[in-house]
């Protein structure tokens, strides 16, 4: 039974002396999840209890008052109902037929590293769809990260093959160009080098591909509020304009395995989205709205936008957030202009 053998691997993992919850079949609130590590924080750190909740509202404000938040990535998990002839897909409310569920579908794309997070409730037909349609830009557009972190897909380590360049990890990262055009005369900084990758790419595919992932990992219960999220990221409805994504590069919260934290708002205020996703991937954060929620705004207004920045005080916190638009849907070639520079303090290149 893999759940007793996770019981086995928590107590080898405890450090001596270290508190522990035993809470058995205890299904807590965000809310009351952060006391509980609170209080076995200030007890580690010998602090006083009150000063570390003020530390955590402090980060979180009163969005845990307004959001019901979820964490998925981190442990194992399969999403939906079991039982394979009990089944709806969550895309194609099984209408794409035969409805099969032979392969396993992946809540986040499996080439970006995503080994734990299964959908049981996305037909054979839906996950191929997707597969062929908007995932490829997604991974295509993280594949430097990818290939720099030696992200493990499908079958291990991936090369990212542009149209005039290599990038392979073995042992060391390694860039090499087709031609001595492409590739730079002199080695100087800062080093700019210009990668053309092989295929082009539509950026709105980049924002469908977050979205279906939140849409793969949220409660069955609750997709009758995305009815025209899931109609758009099928290909059934057009988007001419979209929210704008949030995006930083941060080391803080690394991580090899994608991450995603899920924030469905659980109280009646119509100014702050329904849904928001953040989504991990290695030093790569995104945090996006999902558009077409029932009856949500369209945060395409920059007052609008701010307020709902505003409310996510510890995304605000951290320094370094650009704001992308990823409404295009258009095909496009996708180049990365790159630029290494050196580092003077630590006599390392970045
Ligand atoms: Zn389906």
């Amino acid at each position: 039974m893999p759940p007793i053998n996770a019981v086995s691997a928590f107590f080898r993992k405890l450090k001596a002396d270290e508190h522990f919850y035993f809470l058995p079949n205890l299904k807590l609130e965000t809310n009351d999840n952060l006391k509980l590590y609170d209080h076995l924080r200030a007890i580690d750190e010998g602090k006083d209890v009150e000063e570390i909740q003020k530390r955590t509202s402090e980060l979180f404000g009163d969005l845990l008052t307004r959001y019901t938040i979820a964490a998925f990535g981190h442990k194992r998990v399969y999403i939906g109902e079991k039982d394979k002839t009990k089944r709806v897909c969550r895309f194609c409310n099984n209408v794409r037929k035969p409805t099969e569920y032979e392969s396993e579908a992946h809540a986040i794309s499996e080439a970006l590293g995503n080994k734990t997070v299964i959908l049981n409730e996305e037909c054979d037909k839906c996950n191929n769809h997707f597969s062929r349609t908007i995932e490829p830009d997604i991974i295509q557009y993280l594949s430097l990260f990818r290939t720099f972190y030696d992200v493990k897909g499908k079958g291990g380590s991936k090369k990212f093959k542009g149209d005039n360049f290599e990038l392979k990890n073995e042992e060391n990262v390694m860039l090499s160009f087709h031609s001595v055009e492409d590739s730079p005369k002199e080695f100087s900084m800062p080093y700019k080098v210009k990668l053309e990758a092989k295929e082009p790419l539509a950026v709105q595919n980049i924002y469908k591909s977050l979205c279906k992932y939140f849409l793969s990992v949220i409660d069955s219960n609750q997709l009758s509020n995305f009815a025209k999220t899931i109609k758009w990221i099928n290909g059934d409805k057009e988007a001419e304009r979209l929210p704008l994504v949030g995006e930083m590069i941060s080391y803080h919260s690394f991580s090899k395995q994608p991450k995603l934290v899920t924030y469905l708002r659980k109280i009646e205020d119509k100014s702050i989205p329904f849904a928001v996703g953040e989504f991990h991937f290695t030093c790569k954060i995104f945090v996006f709205i999902i558009p077409f929620a029932s009856n949500d705004k369209d945060f395409l207004d920059k007052t609008d936008f701010d307020h709902f920045w505003e409310t996510f005080q510890y995304f605000k916190k951290s320094k370094g957030w650009a704001f992308m638009d990823y409404s295009n849907n258009v095909k496009k070639k996708f180049i990365l202009n790159l630029s290494f520079n050196k580092n003077d303090k630590s006599d390392t290149t970045e």
